[in-house]
């Protein structure tokens, strides 16, 4: 196979198109999906060869496959990392880094705004391997501060954070982590790399959901792990191997051919979600509007310094807590109500009971999860449609 040359100044539309493309002799221009669990040798001496590491190859579409190689070296290209490994679902990439990466003893410090599913990896299954934790609150860099131990290996945070994007300051995280020698992992997957690049800030190891804004059409799962090529080589490429989050090479195409539109889409995306939050600002029922580009945003500032654009999601709460979240989801015609984000269609779910549905309610208040909050993430409408949607319903409500 014929490997797509990438010369190192292409810029991030490019190499969104461009980058990690192999091609058959065939010469299709559009990337090939192979389909294929194995892999066939010429001769014992080859299949020998390869398993010994001597020559290149495929071996079992577990270890690597082209179409998923492709993904993964387009993904490592756009977040500017080293290397990147697919996985099946955005948690078996955060689940594969925190087992991977962490052994008996060590600790962990994660911000306490945390996707619900990797809340309980911290939460519940470390603590079975005797792996302890601090969550803090991401957005005050002392809190990471204070909470640092001799023995800490990993900083764990997500910035936009969900629901309440709340922002992480990734320069100063990362100064902390790098003085004790420390890995901060980042998810990333309400940004992407189309809007904010972590390891730029100094972040050691990105993760995503790949389901979200990267499939962009709520298709299929994916995720995403991009590190430099010494955590692979310590800890990450034999925990993949051998326990098997492999993604569908199926997922991966989609994936790796949603990656050719991601920038348009996100810049469709952050521009209606700043029509869309303007307009629910100056909304007589609507008490507090949170959009990271906003400038009533808190981090507004800190936002615009490590974004590009302020994404695609929109919190905000109603008036008159869950009674009227609820009348204004049932008055919704265009919206859909799902618990999903990152679709070209419109989404909004009501977190108190449904993503953080179990948390303890002193949890909820710390993240700042009212009864009235709803979490919007704003597709690729038309946005005055998706305003009058909220409009209607929010006259109901
Ligand atoms: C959805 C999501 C995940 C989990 O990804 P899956 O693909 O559903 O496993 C992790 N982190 C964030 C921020 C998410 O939005």
């Amino acid at each position: 196979m014929a490997t797509n040359k990438k010369p190192n100044n292409w810029k991030k539309r490019t190499l969104a198109v461009r980058a990690g493309t192999m091609r058959t002799p065939f010469q299709e221009t559009s990337e090939a999906l192979f389909l294929t669990s194995g892999y066939a040798y010429e001769a014992p001496e080859e299949a020998e060869a390869r398993f010994k590491g001597e020559i290149g190859g495929y071996q079992y579409s577990r270890f690597g496959n082209p179409t998923v190689s492709m993904f993964e070296e387009r993904m490592a290209a756009l977040e500017g990392a080293e290397v990147g490994r697919a996985t099946a679902t955005g948690m078996a990439a955060v689940s594969s880094v925190l087992l991977a990466g962490l052994k008996t003893g060590d600790h962990v410090v994660a911000a306490r705004a945390m996707f619900g599913s990797c809340l309980h990896v911290v939460e519940q299954i470390l603590p079975r391997f005797g792996i302890t934790h601090t969550l803090v609150d991401g957005s005050d860099v002392g809190a990471w501060e204070k909470a640092m131990k001799p023995e800490t290996r990993m900083l764990f945070l997500e910035t936009p954070s969900n629901p309440t994007l709340s922002i992480v300051d990734l320069k100063g995280v990362s100064k902390i982590a790098d003085k004790h020698g420390a890995l901060v992992v980042v998810d990333n997957a309400f940004a992407t790399p189309a809007l904010q690049r972590p390891i730029e800030f100094g972040a050691h190891i990105v993760v995503h959901s790949t389901t979200k804004f990267i499939d962009g059409q709520g298709r299929a799962l994916g995720g995403m792990i991009l590190c430099d090529k010494k955590f692979l080589d310590d800890h990450l490429q034999t925990f993949l191997r051998n326990t098997g989050p492999s993604i569908s090479p199926f997922n991966a195409w989609l994936h790796l051919k949603s990656l050719e539109t991601l920038d348009l889409r996100m810049r469709a995306h952050c521009e209606s979600a700043a029509k869309v939050s303007d307009f629910l600002a100056g909304h007589r029922k609507v008490t507090r509007v949170l959009y990271p580009f906003r400038p009533d945003h808190p981090q507004h500032n800190l936002a615009r310094a490590q974004m590009e654009g302020g994404g695609g999601v929109v919190a905000f709460e109603v008036e008159g807590g869950k009674k009227a979240a609820f009348k204004l989801g049932n008055a919704l015609g265009l919206i859909d109500v799902s618990n999903n984000l990152g679709d070209a269609k419109s989404l909004i779910t009501h977190p108190e009971t449904t993503t953080h549905q179990k948390l303890t309610p002193e949890a909820r208040a710390a993240l700042g999860v009212t009864s009235g909050l709803l979490r919007l993430s704003v597709g690729l409408e038309d946005a005055d449609d998706i305003c009058s949607d909220l409009d209607q319903a929010l006259k109901v409500a």
